[in-house]
């Protein structure tokens, strides 16, 4: 392995695993409007203070074998889950970034914005996973990080720029960002809207158990495809899309395995929209699937397109 990419990917692993800390942190605390700073960390079980050696990522869990150190009480591995998934993918944006050939300043920001993107997705993940929300401080405000760092960062939406040479690169970029953000918020709606239409039934059937489901696709997902859309773009965030309903009917599958259940409805695209899927009474929320879809194109979004364009381009010729 080239030496560099090896720095860069290891070195990017362990903030990664750090900044997994901080995201447990967030996926606790956020959808409960409680600060992300205070109070320091305390056992769910024993309420007494986790001191900063009982703290690290992964490492601390692995040395107390998983159980608390006052009271013994077991910790869920979901913490040093959550770390080691950032740290992963932060070291995989590492070894993406190496390769590069951009200037030290813009390689930063780059590396920075993915960055950012990545983690604002798990945290999502978790927190839809969870509690079936997507709190709009991630993703409207996610969405909003996005659109700045497409306007400093002509980089993040190169089509753009060469689509419209007669203006500054930044608004170039910043044009391709909003272009993405309308374009898979917009597209994700009109699905939801088709699929309301379309499996009203079911979700009549739906809304005994759950009162909350009024659409095919929740809105929060609709401002999740919102954020993708700004960071890569309108072909990137469809092309997402599509991998995100391939993992929903998969996750319907494994979810079929687990609880041993299969309404004929979760079979396939139907069973990947979200009417939330019942299962024994498991919910699985979309929001997870939208993530993953997102992850393949942040890392490889130039052969996916690539191999998109080699099957569509030919049809209109
Ligand atoms: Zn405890």
């Amino acid at each position: 392995m080239d030496p560099v990419v090896c720095l860069y990917a290891c070195a990017l692993f362990l903030f990664g695993l750090c900044a997994g800390s901080f995201l447990n942190v967030v996926i606790y605390r956020l959808p409960h409007g409680a600060s992300l700073l205070h109070p320091p960390s305390t056992c769910p079980k024993c309420s007494s203070l986790i001191k900063w050696y009982d703290n690290l990522p992964v490492f601390s869990w692995l040395l107390l074998r998983a159980k608390c150190r006052s009271c013994s009480e077991p910790i869920s591995s979901r913490y040093p889950s959550v770390e080691l998934a950032t740290g992963l993918l932060w070291g995989a944006v590492g070894a993406m970034a190496a390769k590069f050939t951009l200037e030290p300043l813009v390689l930063a920001g780059v590396m920075t914005a993915t960055l950012v993107f990545v983690s604002i997705l798990i945290a999502i993940a978790f927190i839809d996973y969870d509690l079936q929300i997507i709190p709009d401080e991630l993703s409207i405000g996610g969405t909003v990080l996005m659109l700045g760092a497409s306007a400093a960062l002509p980089y993040l939406h190169p089509s753009w720029v060469e689509t419209i040479p007669e203006v500054p690169g930044q608004v170039a970029s910043l044009f391709g960002g909003v272009i993405g953000a309308v374009g898979g918020g917009g597209f994700i709606l009109t699905f939801s809207i088709m699929g309301t239409l379309l499996f009203r039934h079911q979700i009549t059937k739906a809304q005994v158990e759950d009162p909350d489901i009024s659409t095919a696709i929740g809105f929060g997902d609709v401002k999740l495809l919102t954020l993708v859309g700004a960071f890569l773009g309108w072909q990137s965030v469809l092309v997402s899309f599509l991998f995100g309903t391939v993992f929903g009917a998969l996750g319907g599958i494994v979810d079929k395995v687990r609880t041993g259940s299969w309404p004929p409805e979760r079979i396939g695209i139907a069973g990947a929209i979200r009417y939330r899927w019942h299962s024994g009474g498991s919910v699985i929320p979309f929001g997870p699937f939208l993530c993953a879809g997102a992850m393949v194109m942040v890392f490889a979004r130039t052969p996916v397109l690539d191999w998109f364009h080699s099957i569509i381009l030919p049809l209109f010729r």
